[in-house]
């Protein structure tokens, strides 16, 4: 019987064999290592893991659903507080948030929350699940500057709520630090990053205009209540002038 104070072993490229490519390294869990490791979570009533989560994801309940089985629901529950879950599953730092506080850390190894909410994302994604469109749209338009991970989950989340938004980036690629800073084995840019993020006709957000360095008239007649979202690492680097 497998030691439920250990976390299950997720698998990864042997380094003999990772040396010679760039692709990701980790592999991740196959469904049954994804409901072995969450059989180990006790479902804390206070559940600290949720107090280390910068966006609040129902951590104990999506847990639950992938130990039953229940993928899909598992997903639907993430969904309901992250827009980026199979690229925050890769590269949030688990081990100082959610998994830093895990109740079950205390004696001995935190539970894999990280690799269960990539788990759960990846599955969804190759099931073809998408998270809920919004119900109606309001009818507003909203500019985000700057495709970053802050810009495309205010995109994503804006879009939810009905609004239709368009992203400006100055870049080629859409994703800001996850294209441009992160490298590819840890977290792939056409399988993951381009996948998840959610710049697509299905919830109304584009990847507008390219801005040049300053824009010198920002299309602010376009945007009808506009709402100028200026993202700190957007506006530094830019050097936008004030709106
Ligand atoms: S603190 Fe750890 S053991 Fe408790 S509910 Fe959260 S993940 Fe499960």
């Amino acid at each position: 019987m497998a030691d439920v104070l250990k976390k299950v072993p997720v698998r990864e490229q042997a380094p003999k064999v990772r040396a010679t490519n760039f692709d990701e390294v980790c592999l991740g869990y196959n469904a049954d290592e994804a409901m072995e490791e969450a059989s180990r979570c006790i479902n804390c009533k206070n559940a600290k893991c949720m107090q280390g989560c910068p966006v609040s994801i129902n951590i104990p309940a999506f847990v639950h659903e992938v130990k039953e089985g229940n993928f899909e629901k598992a997903y639907k529950i993430i969904s309901e507080s992250s827009a980026l879950p199979a690229i925050c599953g890769r590269v949030c730092p688990q081990e100082s948030q959610c998994e830093g506080k895990c109740i079950r850390g205390i004696k001995g190894e935190a539970i894999s929350i990280g690799k269960l909410e990539r788990f759960v994302a990846d599955w969804a994604r190759e099931n073809g699940i998408r998270p809920a469109a919004p119900a109606e749209k309001n009818g507003k338009k909203v500019a985000v500057i700057g495709s970053g991970p802050s810009g495309l989950t205010c995109a994503g989340d804006l879009a939810k709520l009905g609004y239709d938004v368009t992203i400006f980036e100055a870049l080629h690629e859409a994703g800001g630090v996850l294209v441009y800073g992160i490298p590819e084995f840890r977290l792939p840019k056409l399988d993951v990053v381009a996948k998840e993020a959610p710049i697509n006709d299905e919830n109304d957000v584009s990847h507008g205009r390219k801005l040049p360095t300053v824009p010198p008239a920002f299309p602010s007649a376009a945007f009808s209540p506009v709402l100028h979202i200026l993202l700190s690492y957007s506006s530094s680097f830019h050097s936008f002038p004030s709106l």
